[in-house]
């Protein structure tokens, strides 16, 4: 197969759609994954591909909020591993946390394979939903199976690519959830704790940076950020944004209807 030439204006956008094709050929992403992202990809298109403040802001208040935490867990989902597989083994290792298998669409098969991948990239501990499994209370899909050691007793949730029910049941359960949606109508953006509005190979690497930075702050400035942190006043400054370029676009549509 030939493959994308640098040269494309849609260069990273298409590299990034390789990684997902290549973890469906690989068993870790399921189709249903695939035209999850194409949701996310069309907002990204709308955002320019490009972090905004918002979403640094979030990234900021995410790294205080897991540093302040005393277990903190890292939920690996299909799409997650095949895109960001290195980059949350990275982040686990900075926080020393563990990273936990999580999946919508279960298989044993898809369990293990992704809990191999990331292991192949140097993670310590993954976590299984294959043994010491509790319920999350309220939930039918395969997202209601956890491990008792990890999501279960954790006070902290990293979930980068959720869904808006398992957000919303963590948060009933008291954790704190940190969420990574390209789409800030969603419910998973609207449920979780913080929400970090980007794209989830941006928003990883950006969090990691953040919690290298303020890992030596003193308690009471992380407490500071996470105070001065309002969720649904960043997702507003984020659909702010949205309409702001959707404005241009129109306007651009408009100049050539002259
Ligand atoms: P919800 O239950 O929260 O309303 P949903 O049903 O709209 O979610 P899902 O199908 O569970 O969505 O998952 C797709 C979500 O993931 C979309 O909201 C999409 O914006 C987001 N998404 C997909 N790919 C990425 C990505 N690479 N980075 C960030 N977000 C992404």
């Amino acid at each position: 197969m030939v493959g994308v030439p640098k040269s494309h204006p849609r260069y990273v956008s298409l590299t990034i759609r390789e990684r997902l094709v290549e973890g469906f050929r690989k068993g870790i992403v399921v189709p249903e994954g695939l035209m999850a992202h194409g949701r996310g990809e069309a907002f990204d298109y709308i955002i320019g591909e490009v972090t905004h403040e918002p979403a640094r802001r979030a990234v900021r208040a995410a790294a205080a909020q897991l540093l302040l935490s005393r277990r903190p867990v890292i939920s690996v989902n299909g799409n997650t591993a095949a895109l960001v597989g290195r980059e949350v083994v990275e982040l686990a290792k900075e926080l020393n946390a563990p990273l936990e298998v999580n999946l919508f669409y279960w298989s044993r098969d898809r369990v293990e394979r992704i809990g191999e991948l990331l292991r192949s990239y140097g993670a310590t501990e993954v976590l299984l939903p294959l043994e010491d499994v509790e319920e999350i209370p309220g939930l039918e899909s395969g997202r209601r199976l956890v491990s008792k050691k990890g999501i279960y007793c954790a006070d902290a949730v990293f979930v980068p690519l959720e869904d808006g029910d398992r957000t919303e049941k963590l948060v009933a359960m008291g954790k704190a959830v940190i969420a990574v949606d390209l789409n800030p109508f969603s419910r998973t953006a609207r449920a979780a704790t913080i929400t970090i509005v980007d794209n989830v190979v941006r928003a990883v690497p950006e969090l990691t940076r953040a919690v290298r930075e303020l890992r030596s702050s003193p308690e009471d400035e992380l407490r500071g950020i996470l105070r001065s942190f309002d969720n649904s006043l960043n997702l507003a400054q984020m659909v702010s944004i949205i309409a702001k370029r959707l404005e241009s676009f129109a306007s651009f549509g408009e100049s050539l209807g002259d």
